[in-house]
């Protein structure tokens, strides 16, 4: 049941918009480059690939979708991020709680 929740909510949100708001990205082919948030990048190591709705930094090794990008952002788990999201995005939608 969570993880269907999670699944969907993953989907659902554009990992474009999000990591923008955080990181100044930069079109580069089919995926955009930026400096990744998660360590200290003095090049573009951070790779956002829209079509795909992932992430991936070839710095540090950080990938995943948008809950993982706001995780490793936020330092908070995954059940955190979701109910805060839950929150935000989704409050007609009802939520097991
Ligand atoms: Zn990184």
């Amino acid at each position: 049941m969570f993880e269907d929740q999670f699944l969907m909510m993953n989907d659902k949100l554009n990992l474009v918009e999000i990591v923008s708001k955080h990181v100044l990205l930069q079109q580069s082919r089919k995926a955009l480059k930026g400096r990744c948030p998660f360590h200290k990048d003095e090049t573009t190591s951070l790779m956002v690939i829209p079509a795909s709705n992932v992430f991936k930094c070839f710095g540090c090794g950080a990938e995943g979708g948008p809950i993982e990008f706001l995780m490793h952002l936020e330092g908070k788990s995954r059940n955190e991020i979701v109910g805060k999201l839950a929150k935000l995005n989704f409050p007609k939608e009802k939520m097991a709680v």
